[in-house]
């Protein structure tokens, strides 16, 4: 029952309290399942979270049914903020866990307008030596569990 309740609402958690009206967002979109407000915090102009309406903590806890319509809304939402603003692309971003930078732990998708000079930079990459691209491509393939 505790896992039950966990998972349908936190009851300290913010973004369950947009879901339940208790506290204010600026909503853009919602649907039965999914809702979508702008960022407090705006990385740019039109930064954009969506969420499962339910309580999960992050990815990996997101049930089958709830992901084909959260990447809908992302979708749907992102195409909203290339016609409302003239960002010409966008990032989607998710932090997943502490260490990723993750505060809330109610999962989101943030969607990241970009526009021409707003000079966000992008993750550094460090180029990957063969033997240990070899090495971890074959400890993930080995770590996936079945279906
Ligand atoms: P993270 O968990 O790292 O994705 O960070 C949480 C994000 O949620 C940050 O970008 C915050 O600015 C944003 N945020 C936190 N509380 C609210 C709120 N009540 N309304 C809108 N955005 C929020
Ligand atoms: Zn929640």
């Amino acid at each position: 029952p505790f896992r039950a309740l966990q998972n349908h609402m936190a009851s300290e958690c913010a973004f369950c309290k947009i879901v339940q009206g208790e506290l204010p967002a600026h909503k853009v979109f919602e649907d039965a399942q999914t809702l979508a407000f702008l960022d407090l915090n705006p990385i740019t102009p039109g930064h954009v979270l969506v969420i499962p309406k339910e309580h999960h903590e992050w990815l990996l806890d997101l049930p089958i049914q709830i992901q084909g319509p959260l990447l809908e809304t992302v979708q749907r939402v992102a195409r909203a903020i290339l016609k409302a603003t003239n960002a010409q692309g966008f990032n989607v971003g998710m932090n997943n866990g502490r260490v990723a930078g993750q505060i809330v732990f109610h999962a989101h998708f943030h969607i990241i307008p970009r526009y021409a000079g707003d000079r966000l930079t992008h993750w550094p990459g460090h180029s990957g030596d063969e033997r240990s691209l070899k090495d971890l491509c074959e400890k993930i393939a080995a770590a996936m569990e079945k279906r």
